[in-house]
């Protein structure tokens, strides 16, 4: 996605929202398809993407839920489809805009939303599953993922 300035991610979030920024200075831009990070906490996940029905930069803030260790599960992103043998992912929850906290929506994610690093192979270990689709395909089925959670949020 294009470089954004602090400000163009403030933004993006309602006003009110708990926010913590982490430093863009090393972000890497050109491999994220959206903007996404976990607050050093660990409890909450911030998305930030451009709504493919108005143009305009939509941010989210998520609950972030530990998994609890278990032998012998796989847990599959529901964003990237990356499969994490050992760990790595955690439920996010996004509650539904204007609806006060009575409605939410939970997903399992990769535990750090690093799924454009991912299906880059930019972080190790690589997923369970291999699959054989083209990069860009990976790109449409995150956005796809992303924007119909959002959608039926109401965030976009
Ligand atoms: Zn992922």
């Amino acid at each position: 996605m294009e470089q954004l300035t602090e400000e163009e991610v403030k933004a993006s979030f309602e006003p009110g929202a708990e926010l913590w920024l982490p430093n863009f200075d090393r972000f890497e831009w050109a491999h994220r398809d959206f903007l996404s990070w976990v607050h050093p906490s660990g409890h909450l996940g911030y998305l930030v993407t451009r709504s493919p029905n108005d143009g305009c930069l939509h941010g989210v803030v998520l609950r972030r839920h530990e998994r609890k260790p278990r032998a012998a599960r796989l847990d599959m992103c529901s964003i990237c489809h990356h499969v994490h043998a050992m760990g790595g992912a955690a439920m996010f929850t996004l509650t539904e805009k204007g609806s006060g906290g009575r409605r939410t929506f939970s997903n399992v994610i990769c535990g750090d939303l690093g799924c454009s690093l991912r299906i880059r192979d930019m972080v190790t270990p690589k997923s369970f599953m291999q699959e054989n689709i083209y990069l860009e395909a990976k790109i449409w089925r995150i956005l796809q993922h992303l924007h119909k959670w959002l959608t039926r949020a109401k965030y976009l």
